[in-house]
């Protein structure tokens, strides 16, 4: 593909809205396009998600990159160096370039192969990736496309708890309020308890190493003319590597007991609606030294590595699969998720180099290592 063919795809892309859920249409529209490109073995599995494969032979090397985005239509304009769209960053650009990289890498052919994947729903359940894990694909390395700019790795991200608490006191009529607890007031001072306690247990230099906090949802219900007597909080934590998911869903627990004791009144029970733990990647593999050297020769300065707040389809993925992975992708992550998401195309352009190159180092170091 010459650079304007790949520009077209990441354009055809940007205008096919795809927010998590609604991927299909984008899905049918790559399956016939890398399909004409030459790629083999083009299929979808039960969750969507699209898979094609150029060469063959060991190794292997996954490209995935995720379809959908969040939800918000930004119309598609180019301007000069800039292209505008969803997904422009996150991550439309990184699976195009993925593309883009593998087909130009046809001649390989025989000296080991890629498999291109695009999943769905990243931005929300993970159920693109826990797909494609079930589909046991053979593969020896796994690259993600995620934005971190073209000159870095991201090598680390934090993991994630999502909570729901269901917080009850006794009813009653709300002229008595003076003697009744109010289930909003009450949980809200629970809530701040356990941001005080996991503050206090994990907070260390800089965000990446703490624990952070996230109130999302506060729901509450009473009986007509009452004092409010049950409130649901929805409230989302953050984790560093060093704190796993069940450490810290013990802490949210630990905090409940202590409040019970001190309030024998109210009940509270608790639902875990999502975890995914935290993660980081071997630094020193064959598949990160290719990607620094690819990164080298194409942007001619070093490279450097990144830790994200944020979680990504690699952290699932990286604790069940145990090959060397990273996370590499075109753009300026501090845009995802923006009205204002665009790509510089210098940018994806140089991305597919470092891709293309990074594989090519990587295969034919395999083969010496
Ligand atoms: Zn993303």
């Amino acid at each position: 593909m010459d650079n304007e063919a790949s520009i077209r795809l990441l354009q055809d892309m940007l205008e096919i809205y795809s927010p998590s859920g609604k991927e299909q249409k984008l899905a049918n529209f790559l399956k016939d396009e890398i399909a004409n490109l030459g790629f083999e073995n083009v299929r979808t599995d039960d969750a969507g998600n699209i898979y094609g494969e150029i060469g063959s032979g060991s190794p292997s090397i996954l490209l995935c990159g995720h379809m959908d985005t969040v939800a918000g239509w930004i119309p598609i304009k180019r301007e000069e160096d800039l292209l505008y769209g969803r997904g422009a960053v996150d991550a439309k650009s990184s699976l195009a370039a993925m593309i883009s990289a593998s087909q130009t890498l046809k001649p390989i052919r025989k000296t080991g192969k890629v498999i291109v994947a695009g999943v769905v729903e990243e931005e929300s359940t993970a159920n693109g990736i826990r797909q494609l894990l079930r589909e046991n694909l053979d593969v020896n390395y796994a690259i993600f496309g995620e934005p971190s700019g073209v000159k870095n790795i991201t090598f680390a991200y934090k993991g994630r708890v999502s909570l729901k608490i269901k917080f009850q006191t006794t009813s009653g009529h709300i002229g008595a309020q003076h003697l009744l607890d109010n289930a909003v007031e009450k949980a809200f001072e629970l809530w701040n308890e356990i941001k005080t306690e996991l503050n206090d247990k994990w907070s260390q230099n800089g965000i990446f190493d703490s624990v952070t906090t996230c109130l999302v949802k506060i729901r509450s219900q009473r009986t007509s003319g009452g004092v409010p007597d049950v409130c649901f909080l929805d409230f989302d934590l953050r984790l560093p590597p060093y704190v796993t998911t069940d450490q810290s869903i013990k802490a949210v627990r630990d905090v409940f007991t202590k409040y019970k004791e001190k309030n024998p009144n109210v009940s509270i029970s608790h639902h875990v609606v999502d975890r995914i733990e935290p993660f980081m990647a071997d630094k020193n593999t064959l598949l990160m030294k290719a990607l620094e050297r690819a990164i080298l020769e194409t942007v001619g300065e070093p490279f450097k590595f990144l830790k994200k707040t944020g979680t990504g389809d690699m952290n699932i993925f990286g604790a069940e699969v145990k090959v060397p992975v990273a996370t590499y992708g075109p753009g300026d992550s501090s845009l995802s998720h923006t009205e204002n998401e665009r790509i510089k195309l210098s940018e994806y352009l140089t991305s597919i180099q470092v891709y293309k190159r990074a594989i090519e180092h990587l295969f034919s170091w395999h083969k010496h290592a």
